[in-house]
């Protein structure tokens, strides 16, 4: 009777992954630790010169976002620096990014440093550090490649458009990125290995760290996968997307990672029904468990910051089945709904499943009371 009801439940599901088994995904005992940093927090305007999220609702024009990067330290002792984040004198970017920040698009908080100060203030030498791995080379991640010494080598996706200032003067990037370090190219083109639908290559070839081709957002733009243990993983996601709201709700989401009474009894007020609706909403009361899709979306105006949103919203949804997931915790470069809640350096994230900070943070963004919510008119 057991086994018969089970079944029936099986099917009634439909496929839905188990493990992450049913990505691909080898098995390996190799690990990596995962330590994540917020580099800078900026307030940033989705407006009419740069956006990146809708729907915009009224008096959500001005969105504050953190900026994390992460040091994966391998076995063998090797260091990577996932994404450097913003570089803390701004005024030294190239023009066309420096402009972004005298016109007030983006405002970075007063005191800022870069994530090589945090490095070295942390007791991790910049010269310590094997390798820099770019997950995109917008500018909030790609710091300032020249603090670190030659030794360093930097990383980046084969698309990336390495034109720098001021040989090109409309140019994001500057010649001291590249300049006296090895840069190599992460060529998806050869990847061998499929984890879902996304390829992936295997870093140190032992199963501990796999790079993921995540399409979309910018020429070149990665994602990484860390084991942190034989059976659980960190998905570092990039800027897949920047408001978990892209993301989530789903069904397959729902039915694994179900929204906590008190926030869906919040949420029914909470999210403005003006904006969103769901099939068992009805006016003035939200109803988040029928809702099928994400509530919002990459920017797909034409001054979005994405550079192909159509390919951007197909890496996302095949990063939903990981975010979906038990085995995967999913952690972009801008998600504030995670800011109060992640285990910052000198912590790890490697026992974010058995402390349960899946379940304690993925429906912080329809709790009006954190700051990443953005589903109400202010
Ligand atoms: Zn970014």
């Amino acid at each position: 009777m057991r086994f018969l009801s089970s079944l029936a439940l099986a099917f009634f599901v439909g496929k839905t992954y188990a493990t992450y088994r049913d990505f691909g995904i080898p098995v390996s005992t190799a690990t990596v630790q995962v330590q994540a940093f917020n580099v800078v927090n900026v307030t940033f305007v989705n407006g009419p010169e740069a956006s990146l999220i809708g729907p915009v609702l009224p008096g959500r024009g001005s969105v504050p976002f953190p900026n994390y990067a992460f040091l994966v330290t391998h076995k063998n002792s090797t260091r990577i620096v996932w994404d450097l984040g913003l570089r803390a004198d701004t005024a030294n970017y190239a023009p066309s990014i420096a402009g972004l920040f005298t016109a007030g698009i983006i405002t970075v908080q007063p005191g800022a440093k870069g994530m090589t100060d945090l490095l070295t203030q942390g007791g991790v030498p910049l010269s310590s550090i094997n390798q820099v791995i770019w997950s995109h080379a917008h500018f909030d991640h790609v710091g300032d490649m020249s603090k670190f010494p030659s030794t360093t080598q930097l990383v980046i996706g084969a698309e990336t458009n390495t034109a720098t200032f001021p040989q090109n003067s409309g140019a994001s990037l500057l010649a001291s990125d590249f300049a006296n370090r090895t840069v190599t190219k992460i060529d998806f083109s050869k990847a061998t290995l499929k984890f879902g639908s996304l390829k992936a290559i295997d870093y140190f070839g032992d199963g501990s760290f796999y790079l993921v081709d995540t399409p979309g957002h910018f020429p070149g733009h990665m994602s990484a996968l860390a084991r942190v243990t034989p059976t659980s993983f960190v998905y570092l996601g990039s800027d897949t997307y920047h408001n978990a709201a892209e993301i989530r709700p789903r069904p397959a989401f729902q039915q694994n990672f179900p929204c906590p009474a008190h926030l869906l009894a919040e949420a029914k007020t909470a999210i403005s029904t003006d904006f969103f609706w769901s099939p068992k909403t009805t006016d003035g009361a939200f109803d988040v468990v029928s809702r099928a899709d994400p509530l919002m979306i990459a920017s797909d105006l034409p001054t979005s910051l994405t550079a192909d949103p159509l390919t951007a919203g197909i890496s996302l949804a095949k990063v939903a089945a990981f975010d979906a997931d038990p085995d995967f915790f999913v952690v972009v470069a801008h998600d504030l709904s995670l800011r109060e809640s992640l285990p910052y350096f000198p912590k790890t994230l490697n026992s974010w499943q058995t402390s349960r900070l899946k379940q304690n943070t993925v429906w912080n963004f329809v709790d009006p009371t954190n700051p990443a919510f953005l589903l109400s008119p202010l």
